[in-house]
C-alpha cells in the first residue's frame, strides 16, 4: 500500500456503542444463560420481525444464513431431486443446494436485474425438479409475480435466498414475505448483522414450527419429534442484533446518501443494475459493470495503490464451479461476473473516499 491510512474495503461491520451492547450481555450475567432460545434471542425475534413488518411467529432467527437455507430445503422435504437456481449469487446459495444432497439447475439471469431470469425457468423444469431458489441479487426485487406463476403451474415450492434483502420492501410490504420461504444472512459484512447469524421467514405456520424443531435437534424436553441438527443463534448474537436494530434504519440513510453521492460523480458513465419499480431499497450494494474485464482489472489495480478494494461480487459464476458435475452454459452470468465489481459503501465512509474513488473511474469509462 502506498500510504499509512486505514485501507478501505467494500465494506466495514457497524458496531453499536459498547456501552449498549454492554448493557445486553449484563444480562447474560445475571440470567447465566448463553444459547437455547434465551430471553435474549426471544426479544431479537419479536423486535426484528416487527421492524420488517412481520408477525413474530413467521420469524425464525438462526446462527447463519446458510443453515437458514439447508433448513428451508428440509422443512419443504426437498432431500433429492432438482432445485433450480440462479449462478449469479454467492456461493452458499449452491452449496447449501449440494450439501443437502440435492441438483442446483443453473438459470440464466436478466441482464438488467441481474436476478434469475423468469423467461428461461419453465425450459429448465424436468419431471425431478421440485423447487425454484432464485436470489434478490443486492438487495434488487425478483420478478417474484412471474417465479410465483410457474411455481403454481408446476406445484413446485419456492424459497427465496434473500440474504441481501433485509428492509427491503416490494409493493409496500417486506419483500421477505414471498415465496413458501425466505431467508436472510446477519453475517458481519452484511447490511445488518448479529456477528453470525440468519433467519428462516414463512407464512406457514407448520412449516414454521418446523423450522423451530429442527434448529434444535427436533426434540422439546424428552419428546423427540422429527430429525434435526443444531442451527440455534446465541444470546451474545441476539445481544448485538438488538444493539443494531436501533440503528438499521440510520444506516440505510448513510448508505442512500452515499448511494446518491456515487451516482452524481459517476454519472450514468457505467452500467448499473436496474431495479424494479415499486421497491424500497435498502442501497446494501453498490455494482458498477464495466465494459471489458481488463477494464476493470486496470481499476483495481490503480485503487489498490491507493488502499481502496472495491470487491469482485460475484465471480465467478457458478456454474462453471469445480465440483458441478453436469455443465450448463450460462453466458450472460459468465460474462457478467467478469465485469462487475461491488464499490465501498458503509456507514462512516467518507465522501472525499468515494470522490477519489470516482476520479480513477472516470478514466475507465
Ligand atoms: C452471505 C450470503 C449467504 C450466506 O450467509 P451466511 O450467514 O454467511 O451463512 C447466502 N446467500 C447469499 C446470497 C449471501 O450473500
Amino acid at each position: 500500500m502506498a500510504n499509512d491510512k486505514e485501507p478501505i474495503y467494500v465494506t466495514k461491520t457497524f458496531l453499536p456503542p459498547r456501552h449498549e451492547f454492554d448493557a445486553y450481555v449484563d444480562k447474560i450475567w445475571q440470567s447465566h444463560q448463553l444459547t437455547n432460545n434465551g430471553t435474549l434471542s426471544r426479544e431479537f425475534e419479536a423486535n426484528t420481525a416487527h421492524y420488517l413488518g412481520l408477525q413474530k411467529e413467521q420469524f425464525t432467527f438462526v446462527t447463519n444464513g446458510t443453515l437458514a437455507l439447508q433448513l428451508a430445503l428440509r422443512a419443504l422435504d426437498i432431500h433429492e431431486g432438482e432445485v433450480i437456481t440462479t449462478p449469479f449469487t454467492y456461493v452458499a446459495t449452491t452449496s447449501a443446494i449440494l450439501w443437502e444432497r440435492c441438483t442446483p439447475v443453473f438459470v440464466d439471469i436478466d441482464p438488467k436485474t441481474l436476478n434469475i431470469d423468469p423467461q428461461k425457468i419453465e425450459d429448465a423444469i424436468t419431471p425431478r425438479t421440485k423447487a425454484i431458489m432464485p436470489v434478490h441479487v443486492f438487495g434488487n426485487p425478483c420478478d417474484v409475480e412471474a417465479i410465483q406463476a410457474i411455481a403454481n403451474k408446476h406445484k413446485l415450492k419456492v424459497i427465496y435466498d434473500a440474504a441481501h434483502a433485509f428492509g427491503v420492501t416490494y409493493k409496500g410490504k417486506s419483500l421477505l414475505e414471498n415465496g413458501d420461504i425466505s431467508t436472510c444472512s446477519f453475517h458481519a459484512t452484511k447490511l445488518f448483522h448479529t456477528i453470525e447469524g440468519g433467519a428462516v421467514i414463512t407464512n406457514d405456520a407448520s412449516v414454521s414450527k418446523k423450522i423451530d424443531l429442527m434448529r434444535r435437534f427436533g426434540h422439546y424436553g424428552d419428546t423427540h419429534y422429527i430429525l434435526g441438527i443444531n442451527a440455534k443463534a446465541s444470546e451474545f448474537q441476539a445481544a448485538m442484533g438488538l444493539s443494531n436494530l436501533k440503528y438499521i434504519d440510520s444506516c440505510i440513510e448513510q448508505r442512500q446518501k452515499i448511494s446518491l453521492l456515487y451516482d452524481e460523480v459517476i454519472g450514468d458513465r457505467f452500467q448499473r443494475p436496474s431495479v424494479r419499480g415499486d421497491t424500497g431499497r435498502n442501497y446494501a450494494y453498490y455494482p458498477i459493470i464495466f465494459e471489458t474485464e481488463n477494464k476493470l482489472k486496470g481499476v483495481l489495480k490503480e485503487l489498490e495503490k491507493d488502499g481502496i478494494f472495491p470487491r469482485r461480487y460475484f465471480y465467478p459464476s457458478l456454474n462453471t464451479l469445480p465440483y458441478i458435475e453436469s455443465r450448463t452454459s450460462c453466458y450472460i452470468s459468465e460474462d457478467i461476473a467478469k465485469r462487475i465489481a461491488c464499490l465501498p459503501i458503509y456507514t462512516g465512509l467518507r465522501e472525499e473516499v468515494v470522490k477519489r474513488i470516482a476520479v480513477v473511474l472516470n478514466k475507465y469509462s
